[in-house]
Protein backbone atom coordinates (compact mmCIF):
# COMPACT_ATOMS: atom_id res chain seq x y z
CA UNK A 1 0.00 0.00 0.00
CA UNK A 2 1.56 4.01 -0.79
CA UNK A 3 0.43 6.15 1.83
CA UNK A 4 -0.50 9.30 0.73
CA UNK A 5 1.49 12.04 2.59
CA UNK A 6 1.74 15.76 3.14
CA UNK A 7 4.55 17.73 4.34
CA UNK A 8 4.65 20.37 6.99
CA UNK A 9 7.17 23.16 7.36
CA UNK A 10 9.30 23.45 4.29
CA UNK A 11 13.29 24.23 6.16
CA UNK A 12 16.26 22.97 6.16
CA UNK A 13 15.28 19.14 7.17
CA UNK A 14 12.55 18.65 4.75
CA UNK A 15 15.01 19.92 2.04
CA UNK A 16 17.78 17.91 3.05
CA UNK A 17 16.36 15.15 3.99
CA UNK A 18 12.53 14.30 4.32
CA UNK A 19 11.68 15.61 0.44
CA UNK A 20 14.56 13.60 -1.36
CA UNK A 21 13.70 9.94 0.91
CA UNK A 22 10.00 10.86 0.26
CA UNK A 23 10.28 10.87 -3.01
CA UNK A 24 12.69 7.95 -3.25
CA UNK A 25 10.36 5.84 -1.09
CA UNK A 26 7.63 2.92 -2.32
CA UNK A 27 6.13 3.29 0.58
CA UNK A 28 4.85 6.96 0.46
CA UNK A 29 3.50 9.42 -2.10
CA UNK A 30 3.81 13.36 -1.57
CA UNK A 31 0.73 14.91 -2.54
CA UNK A 32 1.17 18.74 -1.18
CA UNK A 33 2.91 20.61 1.54
CA UNK A 34 2.16 23.52 3.66
CA UNK A 35 4.69 26.03 4.90
CA UNK A 36 3.83 29.77 5.67
CA UNK A 37 6.10 31.49 3.00
CA UNK A 38 8.00 28.74 0.95
CA UNK A 39 6.39 26.62 -2.03
CA UNK A 40 7.90 23.55 -4.15
CA UNK A 41 7.69 23.81 -7.94
CA UNK A 42 6.24 20.52 -7.95
CA UNK A 43 3.87 19.73 -5.70
CA UNK A 44 0.65 22.26 -4.72
CA UNK A 45 1.70 24.34 -1.60
CA UNK A 46 -0.76 25.81 1.13
CA UNK A 47 -0.05 28.47 4.10
CA UNK A 48 -1.64 26.17 7.08
CA UNK A 49 -1.88 22.87 7.63
CA UNK A 50 -5.43 23.11 7.97
CA UNK A 51 -5.97 24.59 4.20
CA UNK A 52 -3.65 21.64 2.64
CA UNK A 53 -6.16 19.17 4.26
CA UNK A 54 -9.44 20.90 3.08
CA UNK A 55 -7.76 20.79 -0.33
CA UNK A 56 -6.26 16.69 0.04
CA UNK A 57 -8.83 15.15 1.62
CA UNK A 58 -6.75 12.04 0.28
CA UNK A 59 -4.10 12.93 2.62
CA UNK A 60 -3.84 9.90 4.94
CA UNK A 61 -0.37 11.01 6.85
CA UNK A 62 1.84 13.85 7.73
CA UNK A 63 5.10 14.87 8.42
CA UNK A 64 5.49 17.77 10.78
CA UNK A 65 8.84 19.45 10.21
CA UNK A 66 8.08 23.12 11.69
CA UNK A 67 9.83 24.12 14.70
CA UNK A 68 8.98 22.49 17.98
CA UNK A 69 7.17 25.66 19.28
CA UNK A 70 4.48 25.35 16.53
CA UNK A 71 4.11 21.69 16.00
CA UNK A 72 1.02 20.81 18.02
CA UNK A 73 -1.59 22.19 16.94
CA UNK A 74 -0.79 21.05 13.82
CA UNK A 75 -0.35 17.21 15.08
CA UNK A 76 -4.03 18.00 16.65
CA UNK A 77 -5.28 19.10 13.30
CA UNK A 78 -3.91 16.41 11.57
CA UNK A 79 -4.87 13.80 14.59
CA UNK A 80 -8.16 15.17 14.10
CA UNK A 81 -8.88 14.63 10.71
CA UNK A 82 -8.12 11.20 11.20
CA UNK A 83 -4.70 10.86 9.90
CA UNK A 84 -1.39 9.30 10.90
CA UNK A 85 1.20 12.11 11.75
CA UNK A 86 4.94 11.70 11.76
CA UNK A 87 6.78 14.45 14.16
CA UNK A 88 10.26 15.46 13.70
CA UNK A 89 12.27 15.94 16.90
CA UNK A 90 12.03 16.71 19.67
CA UNK A 91 7.91 15.60 19.38
CA UNK A 92 6.84 18.91 21.07
CA UNK A 93 7.79 21.78 23.46
CA UNK A 94 6.10 20.50 26.08
CA UNK A 95 5.62 16.86 27.44
CA UNK A 96 1.44 17.84 28.56
CA UNK A 97 0.73 18.62 24.79
CA UNK A 98 2.30 15.22 23.77
CA UNK A 99 -0.03 13.24 26.61
CA UNK A 100 -2.61 14.77 25.20
CA UNK A 101 -1.47 14.19 21.18
CA UNK A 102 -0.82 10.46 21.89
CA UNK A 103 -4.78 10.41 23.51
CA UNK A 104 -6.13 12.22 20.52
CA UNK A 105 -4.35 9.36 18.81
CA UNK A 106 -5.53 6.77 20.26
CA UNK A 107 -9.23 7.56 20.10
CA UNK A 108 -9.13 8.52 16.10
CA UNK A 109 -6.87 4.71 16.06
CA UNK A 110 -4.65 6.60 13.80
CA UNK A 111 -0.48 6.27 14.61
CA UNK A 112 1.71 9.36 16.38
CA UNK A 113 5.17 8.73 15.62
CA UNK A 114 7.68 10.14 17.70
CA UNK A 115 10.75 10.20 15.26
CA UNK A 116 14.18 10.49 16.83
CA UNK A 117 16.72 10.21 13.89
CA UNK A 118 19.80 9.76 15.58
CA UNK A 119 18.31 6.30 16.66
CA UNK A 120 18.50 5.11 12.88
CA UNK A 121 22.35 6.20 13.13
CA UNK A 122 24.00 3.09 11.90
CA UNK A 123 26.11 2.67 14.69
CA UNK A 124 23.34 2.57 17.41
CA UNK A 125 21.59 -0.71 16.95
CA UNK A 126 25.11 -2.68 16.90
CA UNK A 127 26.07 -0.53 20.11
CA UNK A 128 22.70 -1.84 21.77
CA UNK A 129 23.19 -5.35 20.76
CA UNK A 130 26.63 -5.26 22.12
CA UNK A 131 26.01 -3.34 25.46
CA UNK A 132 22.90 -5.70 26.19
CA UNK A 133 25.24 -8.47 28.48
CA UNK A 134 27.73 -6.08 29.93
CA UNK A 135 27.78 -4.04 33.11
CA UNK A 136 28.02 -0.58 31.74
CA UNK A 137 30.61 1.46 34.55
CA UNK A 138 30.73 4.97 33.02
CA UNK A 139 29.58 6.98 30.02
CA UNK A 140 30.53 10.45 28.37
CA UNK A 141 28.50 12.36 26.11
CA UNK A 142 30.34 14.92 24.26
CA UNK A 143 28.36 16.96 21.79
CA UNK A 144 29.82 20.07 20.92
CA UNK A 145 29.21 22.05 17.60
CA UNK A 146 29.12 25.27 15.84
CA UNK A 147 26.03 26.97 16.29
CA UNK A 148 26.67 29.74 13.58
CA UNK A 149 27.27 27.00 11.10
CA UNK A 150 24.77 24.41 12.08
CA UNK A 151 21.93 27.17 12.75
CA UNK A 152 22.52 30.34 11.25
CA UNK A 153 19.80 32.87 11.56
CA UNK A 154 17.74 30.26 13.19
CA UNK A 155 15.48 32.68 15.29
CA UNK A 156 13.23 29.94 16.70
CA UNK A 157 15.90 27.94 18.28
CA UNK A 158 16.70 30.54 20.61
CA UNK A 159 13.20 31.25 21.68
CA UNK A 160 11.72 29.80 24.96
CA UNK A 161 10.95 25.66 23.45
CA UNK A 162 13.32 26.28 20.84
CA UNK A 163 15.84 24.40 23.25
CA UNK A 164 18.99 26.11 22.29
CA UNK A 165 21.69 23.77 22.63
CA UNK A 166 19.64 20.82 23.56
CA UNK A 167 18.04 21.02 19.94
CA UNK A 168 21.13 18.95 19.01
CA UNK A 169 21.80 17.38 22.50
CA UNK A 170 18.42 15.49 22.76
CA UNK A 171 19.67 13.16 19.74
CA UNK A 172 22.48 12.17 21.86
CA UNK A 173 19.89 11.91 24.96
CA UNK A 174 17.97 10.02 22.34
CA UNK A 175 21.14 7.29 21.16
CA UNK A 176 21.85 6.72 25.21
CA UNK A 177 18.58 6.22 26.02
CA UNK A 178 17.84 3.65 23.25
CA UNK A 179 20.94 2.05 23.75
CA UNK A 180 21.72 1.58 27.51
CA UNK A 181 20.74 -1.14 29.24
CA UNK A 182 18.66 0.36 32.07
CA UNK A 183 16.60 3.65 32.44
CA UNK A 184 18.61 6.44 33.99
CA UNK A 185 17.55 9.90 35.64
CA UNK A 186 19.06 13.94 36.03
CA UNK A 187 20.87 14.40 39.30
CA UNK A 188 22.48 17.81 38.30
CA UNK A 189 22.85 20.18 35.72
CA UNK A 190 24.17 23.69 34.89
CA UNK A 191 22.64 25.45 32.04
CA UNK A 192 24.56 28.67 29.97
CA UNK A 193 22.47 31.39 29.18
CA UNK A 194 23.95 33.79 26.99
CA UNK A 195 22.32 37.39 28.34
CA UNK A 196 20.45 38.53 25.29
CA UNK A 197 18.58 34.69 24.68
CA UNK A 198 15.95 33.03 26.30
CA UNK A 199 17.55 29.35 25.50
CA UNK A 200 20.74 27.94 27.05
CA UNK A 201 23.63 27.59 24.64
CA UNK A 202 25.94 25.24 26.76
CA UNK A 203 24.93 22.78 28.99
CA UNK A 204 26.54 20.31 31.52
CA UNK A 205 24.86 17.15 33.14
CA UNK A 206 24.94 14.27 35.04
CA UNK A 207 22.66 10.96 35.71
CA UNK A 208 22.86 7.97 36.81
CA UNK A 209 20.63 4.82 37.09
CA UNK A 210 20.00 2.65 39.79
CA UNK A 211 23.16 0.82 39.58
CA UNK A 212 25.04 3.65 40.56
CA UNK A 213 26.36 4.50 36.40
CA UNK A 214 27.97 7.74 36.26
CA UNK A 215 26.55 9.63 33.18
CA UNK A 216 27.74 12.96 32.55
CA UNK A 217 27.38 15.00 28.81
CA UNK A 218 28.61 18.29 27.49
CA UNK A 219 26.69 19.70 24.98
CA UNK A 220 28.61 23.18 23.55
CA UNK A 221 27.77 25.50 21.14
CA UNK A 222 30.51 27.59 21.51
CA UNK A 223 32.60 24.37 19.32
CA UNK A 224 34.80 25.77 16.31
CA UNK A 225 37.66 23.37 14.49
CA UNK A 226 36.32 19.74 15.05
CA UNK A 227 33.61 19.29 16.25
CA UNK A 228 32.29 15.79 18.41
CA UNK A 229 29.23 14.17 18.60
CA UNK A 230 30.73 10.97 20.55
CA UNK A 231 29.50 8.66 23.35
CA UNK A 232 32.27 6.57 25.04
CA UNK A 233 30.59 4.01 27.25
CA UNK A 234 33.32 2.07 29.70
CA UNK A 235 31.92 -1.19 30.71
CA UNK A 236 33.73 -4.19 32.76
CA UNK A 237 34.31 -5.93 29.17
CA UNK A 238 35.84 -2.97 27.19
CA UNK A 239 35.07 0.31 26.16
CA UNK A 240 32.73 1.32 22.77
CA UNK A 241 32.92 4.47 21.46
CA UNK A 242 30.03 5.65 19.55
CA UNK A 243 31.07 9.11 17.08
CA UNK A 244 29.60 10.98 14.26
CA UNK A 245 26.64 11.25 15.93
CA UNK A 246 25.99 7.38 16.18
CA UNK A 247 27.27 6.90 12.42
CA UNK A 248 30.87 5.49 13.72
CA UNK A 249 31.21 2.61 16.13
CA UNK A 250 34.39 1.60 17.38
CA UNK A 251 35.52 -0.96 20.52
CA UNK A 252 38.32 -0.68 22.19
CA UNK A 253 39.66 0.78 19.61
CA UNK A 254 39.03 -1.43 16.57
CA UNK A 255 36.63 0.19 13.99
CA UNK A 256 33.10 -1.69 13.36
CA UNK A 257 31.94 -2.12 10.09
CA UNK A 258 28.82 -0.75 9.61
CA UNK A 259 26.02 -0.56 6.58
CA UNK A 260 26.04 3.59 4.75
CA UNK A 261 24.29 6.44 6.37
CA UNK A 262 20.50 6.02 6.30
CA UNK A 263 18.68 7.35 9.44
CA UNK A 264 15.85 9.05 7.40
CA UNK A 265 15.10 5.90 5.28
CA UNK A 266 14.92 3.93 7.92
CA UNK A 267 12.53 6.74 9.62
CA UNK A 268 10.40 6.35 7.02
CA UNK A 269 10.79 2.29 6.79
CA UNK A 270 9.61 2.48 10.14
CA UNK A 271 6.59 5.11 9.84
CA UNK A 272 5.32 2.62 6.92
CA UNK A 273 5.89 -0.32 9.33
CA UNK A 274 3.82 1.53 11.85
CA UNK A 275 0.93 2.44 9.24
CA UNK A 276 0.57 -1.19 8.07
CA UNK A 277 1.08 -2.70 11.75
CA UNK A 278 -1.00 -0.60 13.73
CA UNK A 279 2.02 -0.51 16.37
CA UNK A 280 3.20 2.49 18.28
CA UNK A 281 5.79 4.07 18.31
CA UNK A 282 5.72 7.03 21.05
CA UNK A 283 8.84 7.44 23.35
CA UNK A 284 9.45 10.45 24.70
CA UNK A 285 12.07 9.48 27.09
CA UNK A 286 14.65 12.06 26.31
CA UNK A 287 12.67 15.37 25.95
CA UNK A 288 12.07 14.13 29.57
CA UNK A 289 15.71 14.25 30.00
CA UNK A 290 15.66 17.63 28.60
CA UNK A 291 12.65 18.57 30.88
CA UNK A 292 14.50 17.53 33.74
CA UNK A 293 17.47 19.67 32.85
CA UNK A 294 15.32 22.89 32.63
CA UNK A 295 13.34 21.64 35.93
CA UNK A 296 16.51 21.14 38.01
CA UNK A 297 19.63 22.54 36.78
CA UNK A 298 21.73 25.56 37.88
CA UNK A 299 21.11 28.16 35.65
CA UNK A 300 24.92 30.89 34.84
CA UNK A 301 24.05 34.20 32.35
CA UNK A 302 26.96 34.23 29.96
CA UNK A 303 28.63 36.36 26.92
CA UNK A 304 25.58 37.86 25.32
CA UNK A 305 25.20 35.51 21.47
CA UNK A 306 24.90 37.35 18.18
CA UNK A 307 24.67 35.35 15.16
P1 LIG B 1 14.27 25.63 9.73
O1 LIG B 1 15.29 25.47 8.64
O2 LIG B 1 14.27 26.88 10.52
O3 LIG B 1 12.89 25.38 9.05
C1 LIG B 1 11.68 25.39 9.74
C2 LIG B 1 10.58 25.70 8.73
O4 LIG B 1 9.34 25.59 9.39
C3 LIG B 1 10.69 27.10 8.19
O5 LIG B 1 11.27 27.06 6.92
C4 LIG B 1 9.27 27.63 8.15
O6 LIG B 1 8.78 27.70 6.84
C5 LIG B 1 8.47 26.51 8.80
N1 LIG B 1 7.57 27.03 9.82
C6 LIG B 1 7.81 27.95 10.76
N2 LIG B 1 6.71 28.14 11.50
C7 LIG B 1 5.78 27.34 10.97
C8 LIG B 1 4.41 27.10 11.27
N3 LIG B 1 3.79 27.74 12.26
N4 LIG B 1 3.74 26.20 10.51
C9 LIG B 1 4.36 25.56 9.50
N5 LIG B 1 5.63 25.76 9.17
C10 LIG B 1 6.33 26.63 9.91
O7 LIG B 1 14.39 24.43 10.79
P2 LIG B 1 14.94 22.97 10.55
O8 LIG B 1 16.39 22.95 10.78
O9 LIG B 1 14.40 22.40 9.30
O10 LIG B 1 14.31 22.24 11.83
C11 LIG B 1 12.94 21.92 11.90
C12 LIG B 1 12.78 20.78 12.89
O11 LIG B 1 13.55 19.68 12.41
C13 LIG B 1 13.30 21.10 14.29
O12 LIG B 1 12.49 20.49 15.25
C14 LIG B 1 14.69 20.47 14.31
O13 LIG B 1 15.11 20.08 15.60
C15 LIG B 1 14.46 19.26 13.42
N6 LIG B 1 15.68 18.75 12.78
C16 LIG B 1 16.55 19.59 12.13
C17 LIG B 1 17.74 19.08 11.60
C18 LIG B 1 18.72 19.95 10.85
O14 LIG B 1 19.82 19.45 10.51
N7 LIG B 1 18.44 21.19 10.53
C19 LIG B 1 18.02 17.72 11.72
C20 LIG B 1 17.09 16.89 12.31
C21 LIG B 1 15.94 17.42 12.85
P3 LIG B 1 8.77 29.03 5.90
O15 LIG B 1 10.11 28.96 5.22
O16 LIG B 1 7.66 28.74 4.98
O17 LIG B 1 8.60 30.19 6.81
Amino acid sequence: MVVRIGLVGLGKIARDQHLPVIEASPAFDLVAVASPHTRLEHRPGYLTIEAMLAAHPEIQAVALCQPPQARFSAARAALEAGKHVFLEKPPGATLSELSILAQIARERGVRLFASWHSRFAAGVEPARAWLAGRRVRRVEIEWREDVRHWHPGQAWIWEAGGLGVFDPGINALSIATAVLPRPFFLTAARLSFPMNRAAPIAAELAFTDFAGTEIVADFDWRQTGPQSWDIRMETDDGTLLLSKGGGALSIDGAAQDLPPEGEYRGLYDRFAHLIATGADDFDVTPLQHVADAFLRGERILVDAFED
